[in-house]
């Protein structure tokens, strides 16, 4: 087996009073070690009982029938729900404590939520019924797009696509159409800033388009001269994160709409961190063409591991007619209305003028019916005024995680003023040898799931805590004993950090390697073994 059964690391000395002894086991207190399916399983065991298959005739299946054993781990089905469940167990979850991801948005997912998404008339519906039987679903999907063009202040909303990253795309699709559409479609780099998600610049280079970096300035924002400096005829684009990754607000942002749409380009907004001013800005009245809202962060459905993603884009009248189909839409006579590629000239004379001029599909269908479910209930649960005290409640809590510890971690941009939704420390000031790694580590001894660490690239050994809305000050003030107690270890030199964590069923791995060469198929040693012999 791969696994360390003993559950002695080579890190634990004998002298360290947090190692455990080695034991008869392996295991943990009730925390069982787990090997892989494949170790545990074997191509015999089943957890159904089917009657053989009578052979009556020839096979149809001709060359295509399969002559060698499936490969996969077959187990009972107690022993099935054990593995999983054990698996569960080592990981971490919203539900268990405060999960401070910076960026991620990792919030409370409401169960009022839940049980709507379950609601049979919305959890059983298929893609293919007929769209008279399917009206109330496409009614939410309708009353979601209202609201998320109503909160933003933009002109159009496509649905379907099905994450951020997938939301970038779309949004810049829409503008190479757009520009396309103008006879400029020579315009073919889109600027970034250095702060930017990692997706932007990917999102950028996978549509077709040349990235180049905007630098930021020392407050950690935009440089606007430098921005305005670079627009030209070839520029097709800007992707601006606000509030920025920095946990900024990007004050300038109707300055840089407002040159970049006179020198010819559009502008796309990663709205990922849509929570943190939801209510109190409208990104439409900044200038924006396009943005992608993740509903998994900012109207609380599960994600990482919890649930896919949606990353709803809403657009600018001027990037509206290319949006991907299919569209829903309550047109004219009140009803909603499915718009199909079948129905788009209808639906472009009713709605564009004739202009509509879709640039294809992003998904088969109308997108992540679960998640519109849950995002509406979320909206229409908090009302108007519920919305604008998350986007405060987020912020504030926020400021409470920088201000209770900008004297034990160096806090680089704390000194211009308030943060927004995220607090973003460095590893200046921590002990000769001790990085941003050994603090995040140390915290996993202390029952927390770390922080974003190494992002945003503009920070040395950047450490970005979100804790969102839905903390409580209690729950606050744990994180940050936790945080200050590990920061302090850090500083002081304190070596028994530098192997957390201690407690955990894994410690330190090899992420770089994991991340350059990932091992994605099991490959069964004993083969190997044999040929060994
Ligand atoms: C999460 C995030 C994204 C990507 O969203 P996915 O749903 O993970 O694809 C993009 N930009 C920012 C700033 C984010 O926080």
């Amino acid at each position: 087996m791969s696994i360390n059964q003993s559950g002695w690391r080579p890190e634990m000395t004998a002298g360290d009073s947090r190692a455990p002894a080695p034991g008869f086991t392996g295991n943990k207190a009730l925390m069982l070690e787990e090997p892989l399916i494949f170790e545990i399983g074997d191509g015999e065991t089943t957890g159904v009982d089917l009657p053989a298959v009578a052979r009556t005739g020839a096979s149809r299946f001709g060359g295509l029938a399969r002559t060698a054993p499936i490969g996969l781990a077959g187990l009972s089905e107690p022993e099935t729900v054990r593995h999983y469940t054990r698996l569960s167990r080592q990981n971490y979850a919203i539900d268990l404590g405060l999960f401070p991801l910076g960026s991620c948005t990792m919030k409370h997912n409401p169960r009022l939520n839940e049980k709507m998404a379950r609601l049979p008339g919305f959890a059983d519906v298929h893609p293919l019924q007929p769209v008279d039987t399917v009206q109330g679903a496409l009614g939410v999907i309708n009353e979601l797009a209202f609201w998320l063009i109503e909160l933003t202040g933009m002109h159009g909303v496509a649905m379907s696509p099905k994450a951020g990253a997938h939301g970038e795309l779309c949004g810049i699709l829409c503008i190479k159409a757009a520009l396309e559409k103008r006879g400029e479609g020579h315009r073919k780099v889109i600027l970034v800033p250095e702060s930017a998600h990692g997706t932007n610049p990917a999102t950028a280079a996978f549509a077709g388009f040349t990235v180049e970096d905007i630098p930021a300035t020392p407050d950690g924002r935009v440089d606007l001269a430098a921005l305005e400096a670079r627009l030209g005829p070839d520029i097709a684009a800007v992707m601006i994160t606000n509030p920025n990754t920095c946990g900024l607000f990007e004050r300038d942002l109707k300055a840089i709409s407002d040159a970049v749409h006179a020198a010819g380009g559009y502008v796309y907004c990663d709205g990922a961190n849509f929570n943190a001013i939801v209510g109190r800005v409208r990104p439409g009245d900044l200038g924006v063409d396009a943005m992608h809202i993740n509903l998994h962060k900012t109207f609380s459905t599960p994600h990482g591991g919890g649930g896919p993603g949606s990353g709803p884009v809403v657009l600018s009248e001027a990037l509206s007619p290319f949006a991907p189909l299919p569209y829903t839409a309550r047109t004219r006579d009140g009803h909603v209305h499915l718009i199909e590629e079948e129905r788009a000239e209808e639906f472009s004379a009713e709605h564009f003028d004739g202009r509509l001029d879709s640039f294809g599909r992003m998904t088969a269908f109308h997108g992540q019916m679960g998640m519109f479910t849950r995002a509406l209930t979320y909206i229409l649960s908090h009302g108007a005024d519920g919305l604008r005290q998350v986007a405060e409640d987020a912020v504030l809590n926020a400021n409470y995680v920088l201000r209770s510890l900008e004297d034990v971690l160096d806090a680089p941009f704390a000194g211009a003023g308030p943060c927004m939704h995220e607090a973003l420390f460095s590893d200046a000031n921590l002990a000769q040898g001790f990085s941003t790694l050994d603090i995040a580590k140390g915290l996993i001894d202390e029952g927390f799931h770390p922080m974003t660490v190494y992002f945003p690239l503009v920070v040395h050994g950047a450490m970005l805590v979100e804790p969102t809305e839905t903390e409580s000050k209690a729950a606050l003030d744990q994180f940050i004993g936790a945080l200050r107690s590990v920061a302090e270890r850090a500083k002081a030199g304190d070596a028994a950090l530098k192997s957390a964590p201690h407690f955990a069923p894994r410690a330190r791995l090899d992420e770089t390697l994991a991340a350059r060469k990932p091992v994605l198929v099991w490959k069964d040693p004993a083969p190997q073994r044999e040929a060994a012999e």
